[in-house]
């Protein structure tokens, strides 16, 4: 996966857990807050409760008041004119009826506590009522308006009790009766709950046992709604203490809240059942969650794209930057590699060119690395693929005030480069940028005698010096020859100071062919030559010195025909210095001019 593609998904995954823990605790929030708003629901009801109740005393109240008072009615009750009170009533009965349907009792009692007339039962009356029902005496002694829930001959309502009192006389008092059902009904109109009434066993009468048919632990319910079966026996289901409790009915949650009723005894009378719907709660977290889902959702789109933007612009500023960087490495004339521990991994113009391969990989074919074409030689100050135990860029890296110098050959051709070598650290590996320079042409103007071509007296001096230390070092025998041209001035006289040079220049390579491949040859000075012999002891080098004498003394050089020369040989004793060996080499080779040239001396 690329890098982008990386910062993308950690992005997405970041913002997806920010977005979610959020989204958590707002919703742990919100649902604390429910919880709360529950609890507060359950006293609103009793609240709500309270005040319809509240309503219907005021109400019912004051139409009694207003009944009360109308003409003939003190009489007719004075007179328990039963016929008359009920003609006088009716009208009014009928406008409260249809005002309100559950208004199902409407009664007169006289002050002695007898039933005058129940307008909704006209048939049964006279009957001692109030010793049936506390309320009624409470209302008669105390000639106060009395409510409350209480069953009677019709079953279970709430009642008002309003007790006439005309000029301190006690005439009586006017009773209505509302079913709960109006209650429950307003409860629900109000809060849009649903809510329904239950009855308390120990007060079922005879007209509630059709209205209250189901029977469960000590309470019955009224005939149900709609869904209220359902909701109730959810309610009921492991609940027999009837606590306020959430249930889950098909997608929806409820809070369901009971409100105990509670009779002028102070026993249980009735229990009346709410439930709230919290479904909204939950549609609200629906809501929520999907807000925040499209919020991350966006979030995540414009971070992605914003990320791709970025990208783009670093990736074309970085094409960019490569392409200049390649295109500075390509005009340079110097080798140029960047390679890691072991392999190359970008080689220049330059390079390819050198040696003749048209792409990295063709060069990679042929080689496993670079330094496999070093020519290390005799020279200790070559570079060889290892040295000193250290692979030979970090070699370089070590010894950077050093000179490092290595040979390569392609098609012959044999070519001197400095090395420099800079490290890279990218990744915890180690890259190297290594710069080859060409300084052949330097170089042989420096070591190489510029008539001859072979080495000149600087070169040979440290060829010695290294070939001493090898010889010092491993105890190996080391000569030098020290050769002279007989009467070379004579030639010069002769034939020119031109054929001269081509004398030497033949004369040089004569030499060149005649000794082994690691002797050394250079030119010594004029018409004098020196050559090294390494692990050659005296008595071989006086050999070598002799034959090589007489190959040319029968050698004819182009114009002027043969000649001789005298040679000095000395062996390298490890005690001495250079100076020495060549001074002692100078010696014989005067000795061998003076005692009539053509001849080897040691
Ligand atoms: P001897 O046998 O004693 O060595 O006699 P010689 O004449 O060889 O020695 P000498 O030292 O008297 O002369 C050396 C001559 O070599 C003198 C010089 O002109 C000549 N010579 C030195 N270098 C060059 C060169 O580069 N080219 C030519 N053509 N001649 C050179
Ligand atoms: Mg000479
Ligand atoms: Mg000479």
């Amino acid at each position: 996966m690329s890098f982008k593609r990386r910062v993308q998904l950690f992005i997405t995954f970041l913002v997806l857990l920010v977005s979610t823990v959020l989204t958590a605790s707002y919703l742990y929030q919100q649902d604390k807050i429910l919880t709360e708003r529950s609890v507060h629901s359950s006293q609103n009801i009793k609240n709500i409760f309270d005040m319809i109740l509240k309503d219907l005393d005021h109400f019912y109240t004051y139409r009694a008041y207003a009944n009360l008072r109308s003409a003939g009615i003190k009489e007719a009750m004075l007179s328990r004119n039963k016929q008359e009170l009920y003609e006088l009533t009716l009208p009014r009965y009928r406008t409260l009826r249809a005002e309100n349907p559950d208004l199902f009792i409407m009664q007169f009692h006289a002050s002695d506590g007898r039933s005058i007339l129940r307008m909704h039962r006209k048939e049964v009356y006279g009957d001692d009522i109030a010793s049936r029902r506390p309320m009624l005496r409470a209302s008669h002694s105390s000639r106060l308006v009395k409510t409350q829930f209480e069953g009677g001959l019709e079953g279970i309502a709430y009642r008002i009790v309003v007790p006439f009192v005309d000029n301190n006389k006690y005439i009586g008092a006017l009773e209505f009766g509302i079913d709960p059902d109006y209650i429950t009904g307003k409860l629900m109109e109000t809060t849009g709950m649903e809510a329904l009434f239950m009855l308390h066993n120990s007060r079922m009468a005879a007209a509630d046992i059709e209205k209250y048919p189901v029977e469960y632990n000590e309470y019955r319910f009224s005939h149900f709604g709609s869904n209220q079966r359902a909701l109730v026996e959810n309610y009921v289901k492991d609940n027999p203490e009837f606590n306020q409790r959430i249930i889950h009915l098909g997608d929806k949650d409820y809070d369901a809240i009971p409100i105990y009723v509670v009779g002028s005894d102070g026993k249980p009378l009735g229990l009346l059942l709410c439930f709230n719907d919290l479904t909204r709660g939950t549609e609200d977290i629906i809501r929520i969650i999907a807000g925040s889902f499209m919020i991350t959702m966006i979030m995540i789109i414009v971070l992605i794209g914003v990320i791709e933007y970025i990208f783009s612009r670093m990736m074309r500023k970085m094409t960019f930057q490569e392409k200049y960087i390649e295109t500075i490495m390509n005009a340079q004339q110097n080798l140029i590699i960047v390679m890691d521990e072991q392999n190359i991994m970008y080689i220049n113009h330059a390079f390819l060119e050198y040696f003749h391969y048209r792409t990295l990989d063709e060069f990679r074919k042929e080689h496993g690395s670079i330094c496999e074409l070093f020519e290390t030689g005799d020279n200790e100050s070559y570079l060889h693929s290892e040295m000193e135990g250290m692979i030979w860029t970090e070699y370089v890296l070590k010894y950077k005030e050093r000179e490092h110098k290595t040979k390569m050959t392609i098609d012959g051709k044999t070519s001197t480069f400095t090395v420099h070598v800079q490290m890279i650290e990218f990744e915890n590996k180690h890259h190297f940028v290594v710069v080859f320079t060409d300084i052949t042409k330097l170089n042989n103007l420096a070591t190489l005698d510029r008539l001859t071509q072979i080495a000149n007296r600087f070169e040979f001096d440290k060829m010695l010096g290294y070939s001493m230390s090898v010889s010092r070092r491993y105890m190996r025998s080391l000569s030098v020859l020290l050769l002279d041209i007989d009467h070379f001035k004579h030639i010069n006289d002769r034939f020119g100071h031109l054929i001269g040079d081509e004398v030497l220049k033949s004369f040089s390579t004569l030499l060149c062919q005649q000794v082994r491949q690691s002797d050394a040859v250079a030119r010594w000075g004029g018409e004098e030559f020196i050559i090294l012999l390494p692990d050659t002891s005296l008595a071989s080098a006086i050999k070598m010195a002799e034959s090589l004498r007489q190959r040319i003394e029968v050698n004819p050089f182009a114009t002027v025909g043969n000649l001789t020369c005298s040679i000095g040989v000395a062996e390298f004793n490890p005690v001495e210095e250079a100076d020495d060996l060549l001074h002692r080499a100078d010696q014989q080779l005067y000795r061998a001019k003076n005692s009539g040239r053509n001849r080897v001396m040691a």
